[in-house]
């Protein structure tokens, strides 16, 4: 018989494994690893719709998201979900 396609296996096994990094990226959220330098809002007032009343901010460069930013604790203020 022919020979066993191998290489088209392999490659079709790295290309599962992209597909799935991508899926879990999906259902994870975007990782938020790019994101804008902390941006202190002084004049606007908090975000009526926001979570958070953080006057500092964070925006994420790959989704558009808005991270409250406590220059305090250094730290991005996580986003008040309800309790799961
Ligand atoms: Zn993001």
């Amino acid at each position: 018989m022919g020979p066993q396609p191998s290489e088209k296996k392999n490659a079709e096994d790295a290309l599962k494994e992209v597909i799935m990094s991508k899926i879990v990226d999906a259902l994870f959220g975007c990782p938020h690893k790019r994101c804008t330098f902390p941006i202190t809002a002084k004049s606007r007032q908090p975000r009526v719709d926001g979570p958070m009343t953080a006057a500092t901010y964070i925006v994420c460069l790959d989704c558009g998201k808005e991270f409250g930013y406590d220059w305090q604790k250094m730290n991005v203020i996580a986003p008040a979900n309800h309790a799961a």
